[in-house]
């Protein structure tokens, strides 16, 4: 970076000061990931520079003969590592692939069916305060009191009195499978439009390691920052008798010129999720999650749901006095980074809420292990013990730190 250290050397510091931050940190943020160097490279090239407005062989700008051939390629990657007909690829993240499928698939004020943000839903699955709350008639399902699973029962009860146009699937927090095609078959009896959002578990699905929604739904979002291991971006997926309208919703209905650069680091993340490693990192993500978990009930912690199924788990925290707040910051000062999060039927604010989300993509990208991963929940557990101990948190933080150097950053 010696053209940014000379020109700018505030930026270039931050950037720096960031570095060291991710490589002496323990990530558990369940969104979060490392890209490869390779991917790194492509967003970070001129490809940045070029405006491509339209899709490959229908520009509205000339110039376009390298821009198509890397879109292709990144379309044509992204049907075969999904099995997919039809993939855009130029949704700029995963907030805006959502509101590019509502409106390919319906009206405003029509009524939609969504997981509910306090049960491990997203905003954009129709939460009030986003977009999808306001313009459309949003429905919310949840999770049993007692096994935190999706309670199909309820979906279709709701499904049935308000016959929404689209059903979202898919979440931000819900540690454990989805079956998809239960969600297909209530869909399909109501007359909506299924979308399935795997912004989570995109690469657990790439790897084989969580049933794939290609089948059961009509449309298939995603981002491709988090197990899918790509750049931030946004993908999706259909059904070829949706193609137009999903190509049209992207552009020219609610974006213009596509993130070139960005693109072509999602078309490498595609292609290094093809590659048998892969398969290994996507099982490896869910064994360190089970140990995590295996771990946090060792210690006399309550996780949603009792465990976990893929890349991440929620603990409640508050049998141990704390709250999902203060554990998180202790925690980070530590040098273990999670987030407070609710968990179902939470008592508590969303601000400071009873739980903590943790996720194993990243620590796994690193190469750690489930003997790593048990080391991190002992950190954990004796941080969220002394939160007010600056000492205690500043020793385990030199531990965390010296864990780190034995596994870099890629
Ligand atoms: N969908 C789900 C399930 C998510 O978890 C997220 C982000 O966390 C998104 C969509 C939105 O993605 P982005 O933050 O890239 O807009």
């Amino acid at each position: 970076m010696d053209a940014l250290k000379s020109s700018d050397p505030d930026v270039y510091a931050i950037i720096r000061d960031e570095e060291d931050r991710q490589a002496r940190t323990i990530r558990l943020i369940a969104s979060e990931n490392y890209t490869s160097r390779a991917i790194m490279e492509a967003t970070g090239s001129v490809l940045t520079n070029k405006y491509s407005e339209g899709y490959p062989g229908r520009r509205y700008y000339e110039g376009q003969e390298h821009m198509d051939r890397v879109e292709n390629l990144a379309r044509d990657r992204g049907k075969e590592l999904f099995g997919a007909e039809h993939v855009n690829v130029q949704p700029y993240s995963g907030s805006p692939a959502n509101l590019e499928a509502y409106y390919a698939l319906c009206e405003v004020g029509d009524p939609i069916l969504g997981m509910g943000l306090p049960f491990g839903g997203h905003l954009t699955h129709g939460w009030k305060v986003n977009f999808s709350g306001r313009f459309y008639d949003a429905h919310h399902y949840g999770v049993d009191p007692d096994t935190h699973l999706i309670d199909f029962a309820e979906v279709r009860k709701i499904a049935r009195e308000v016959k929404p146009k689209v059903i979202f699937c898919g979440g931000s927090a819900y540690p454990r499978e989805i079956d998809f095609d239960k969600f297909g078959e209530i869909a399909e009896e109501v007359g909506a439009h299924l979308v399935a959002d795997i912004a989570h578990i995109a690469g657990l699905i790439a790897g084989g390691q969580h049933p794939s929604p290609i089948e059961a739904a009509d449309v298939v979002s995603s981002t491709t920052h988090k197990t899918l291991r790509g750049p931030r971006g946004g993908l999706l997926m259909c059904k070829k008798k949706f193609a137009k309208d999903i190509d049209r919703a992207v552009f020219p209905a609610l974006q213009g010129g596509p993130h070139m650069n960005t693109i072509a680091g999602v078309a490498i993340a595609f292609k290094e999720a093809m590659r048998p490693e892969f398969k290994t990192y996507a099982a490896d993500i869910i064994e360190n999650a089970r140990a995590m978990a295996d771990a946090f009930v060792e210690k006399g912690y309550t996780l949603v749901s009792g465990g976990t199924d893929n890349h991440l788990l929620l603990v409640d925290v508050t049998a141990r006095g704390s709250t999902g707040k203060i554990a998180s910051t202790a925690m980070a000062q530590a040098g273990i980074v999670c987030n407070a999060n609710s968990i179902p039927f939470d008592p508590r604010s969303p601000f400071d809420p009873s739980g903590i989300r943790i996720g194993t993509a990243a620590v796994t990208t690193r190469g750690m292990k489930p003997a790593q991963m048990r080391q991190i929940v002992a950190w954990t557990d004796d941080a969220i013990n002394h939160a007010d101990d600056p000492a205690r948190l500043a020793a385990i933080r030199a531990e965390v730190d010296a864990m780190c150097g034995e596994f870099p950053v890629p």
